[in-house]
């Protein structure tokens, strides 16, 4: 139990500091430095040691096998950065996840992959995932979009052209707010 409890802390420091890192890069260090503290609370900490697994997410085992998870609940309702916190059935087009949550949303997904994968891990496999589970998630189908658009280009372009403030301000704002290249250049004339 107590090695459990070390694995477990030192893989969400590791998963905290990757993440960190991706936020920085794109210019939105505070969301990296609060990211997932919510980890820390009763609720989550004691279901993940004692469903710790180290190259999967304890709460998914804590699924299979309890047929829920409290921490997963707990989780997706505190931190915005989850695209399952902006789900509302209730209305007819679902909440937009805001600017920086969408990109900590990246940061966050593409370190899980890293640190899951290890050696392993390739761009690739950031889309894949959110392709075949992410994007099953009923929120905004925009802020579905510019996660499969930076996972994209994330595999075309590489990490260095992607986890950058300039490229998300400008992929969220065509993808998400429907900026286009023309008023870009508008304004480009004008300006
Ligand atoms: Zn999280």
């Amino acid at each position: 139990m107590i090695r459990k409890a070390f694995k477990h802390f030192f893989l969400v420091l590791r998963h905290k500091r990757a993440v960190f890192i991706h936020c920085a890069k794109c210019g939105i260090p505070f969301r990296g430095l609060v990211h997932d503290l919510s980890k820390f609370s009763p609720t989550e900490f004691f279901e993940s040691i004692k469903y710790y697994h180290g190259a999967r997410s304890p709460l998914a085992v804590c699924r299979e096998q309890k047929g829920m998870s409290m921490a997963w609940l707990h989780h997706k309702g505190r931190n915005r950065h989850h695209l399952e916190y902006w789900v509302d059935e209730d209305c007819k087009i679902p909440p937009l996840v805001p600017y920086k949550f969408a990109v900590e949303c990246v940061c966050d997904k593409l370190a899980a992959t890293k640190i899951y994968r290890g050696k392993d891990y390739k761009p690739e496999m950031a889309l894949a995932h959110f392709l075949r589970y992410g994007n099953k998630v009923h929120t905004n189908e925009r802020s579905l979009a510019f996660i499969e658009r930076v996972f994209t280009d994330l595999c075309e372009l590489g990490e260095d052209a992607v986890l950058n403030k300039k490229y998300m301000k400008k992929t969220y704002a065509a993808v998400c707010l429907g900026a286009t290249e023309e008023r870009k250049d508008e304004n480009e004339a004008v300006g």
